[in-house]
């Protein structure tokens, strides 16, 4: 094992999903990544499995939330 062997992290890309990871939880949201879309849930943390995005894939403007997933 050397210092090489280590796994490459620490590239923008990463700190910034650190940041909106940290921003996301600061503002008290579950935050779970939407795997089939843009957005996160922006459920307050919760224990069960139903991860709802309030405002991203809304069909209409009057509804109540958009993604959900699981
Ligand atoms: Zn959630």
């Amino acid at each position: 094992m050397t210092p090489s062997d280590k796994p490459r992290t620490g590239t923008g890309q990463a700190r910034n999903e650190q940041a909106s990871l940290a921003a996301g939880r600061a503002a008290g949201y579950c935050w779970e990544r939407n795997p089939d879309g843009p957005g996160r849930c922006t459920r307050a943390p919760h224990a069960d499995g139903e991860h709802v995005d309030y405002y991203n894939g809304r069909q209409q403007i009057t509804d109540v939330h958009g993604y959900t997933w699981s």
